[in-house]
């Protein structure tokens, strides 16, 4: 999937697009997938989130990811919806876990609850802090998700994700420091990295490039975020130093208050992320879904990804 030479991405960006694109071969693999959720708030958010998860479970998913509040904020919510997973489908998921505001100790109990429930994989992550305040680690807490990784392969031979950042984490303090921090992830026991979402697909291509360079040499999947409100997405992106392309804003523009536009708006743009990915070599992808189906199934038809029968 590391293959980011220039002549395919002219190929495909001066080319015919769908066809004469990787998927067409007979022996090439549909890619393998990814979908991360949030652990509902409500009656009516949990019979959202039951209704994605059926629509996008025959895809057959690598895994499913449920994500942790901030501060660790749906500790109980995330279990529950994990336990969930494990008990009522043939779904493999991974849970976030993150640092902040707790103990090493607090969190090792965290973890040891996922492995005694069946979990196997975490995605292991800092967290931020409270809106407005600066990161400091918890006095006797995982100082960062590099300790976190260590501390969690000590708990349990669990299977360990983390994060990556081709847009450079907003608190680093230079790129380079950055991907010296994914590699110490990596080196303590991490598996994968899964992306910030991006959408310039040339960022993503040219982070691979600096990762190889860094010796880094696990998979750094790609998050893919479909969008459907492009507002809040502005809104999200500046706190998590995401940048929205002004070729986005003018595609969306003047769809504030027509959601089926914008809905078919944001499907061409990660339709189109997703192939150029794919032409590059990238065949294996993490959706964010946001507990909404339809995008990213729609999106992985596109990719070649059949449900199973
Ligand atoms: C795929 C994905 C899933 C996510 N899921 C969640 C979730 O479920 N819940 C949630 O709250 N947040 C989640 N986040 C957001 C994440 O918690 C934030 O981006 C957070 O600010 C950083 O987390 P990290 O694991 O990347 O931290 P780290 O890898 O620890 O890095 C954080 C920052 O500290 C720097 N750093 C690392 N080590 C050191 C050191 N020793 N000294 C100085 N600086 C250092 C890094 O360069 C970076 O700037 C997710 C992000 C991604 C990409």
């Amino acid at each position: 999937m590391n293959d980011t030479s220039e002549p395919t991405l002219q190929r495909w960006l001066t080319g015919p697009r769908f066809t004469g694109l990787p998927m067409q071969a007979a022996d090439h693999k549909p890619p393998a997938l990814s979908f991360e959720f949030f652990p509902p708030r409500t009656e009516a958010l949990e019979q959202q989130l039951w209704t994605c998860i059926q629509r996008l479970a025959p895809l057959q998913p690598r895994f499913v990811s449920v994500t942790y509040g901030a501060g660790g904020s749906t500790q109980a919510r995330t279990h529950a919806t994990v336990a969930r997973i494990v008990q009522e489908t043939s779904l493999v998921p991974a849970a976030h876990l993150t640092c902040v505001g707790a103990t090493c100790g607090e969190v090792d109990d965290v973890a040891r609850r996922y492995w005694d429930a069946g979990v196997r994989h975490i995605v292991a992550l800092r967290g931020d802090p409270p809106p407005g305040q600066s990161y400091s680690p918890h006095p006797g807490g995982y100082a960062y998700a590099a300790d976190l990784v260590a501390g969690l392969a000590k708990v349990a031979p669990f299977e360990i994700s983390v994060a990556a950042y081709p847009e450079v984490h907003p608190g680093a303090s230079n790129p380079m420091a950055d991907l010296e921090n994914l590699k110490r992830k990596l080196d303590a026991g991490a598996t994968r990295a899964i992306t910030q979402y991006f959408f310039e697909t040339s960022t993503y291509l040219r982070f691979l490039d600096l990762c190889l360079a860094a010796g880094i040499t696990a998979p750094i999947v790609p998050g893919i975020m479909p969008v459907s409100n492009f507002a809040s997405i502005v809104k999200f992106s500046a706190a998590c130093g995401a940048s929205v392309p002004a070729w986005m804003a003018r595609l969306f523009e003047g769809t504030e208050d027509d959601a089926e536009t914008r809905r078919m708006v944001g499907m061409v743009v990660a339709a189109e992320q997703v192939r150029l990915l794919q032409a590059n070599g990238v065949d294996e992808f993490h959706f964010y879904t946001l507990n909404r189906p339809d995008l990213t199934y729609a999106i992985a038809h596109i990719l070649g990804v059949r449900t199973a029968v």
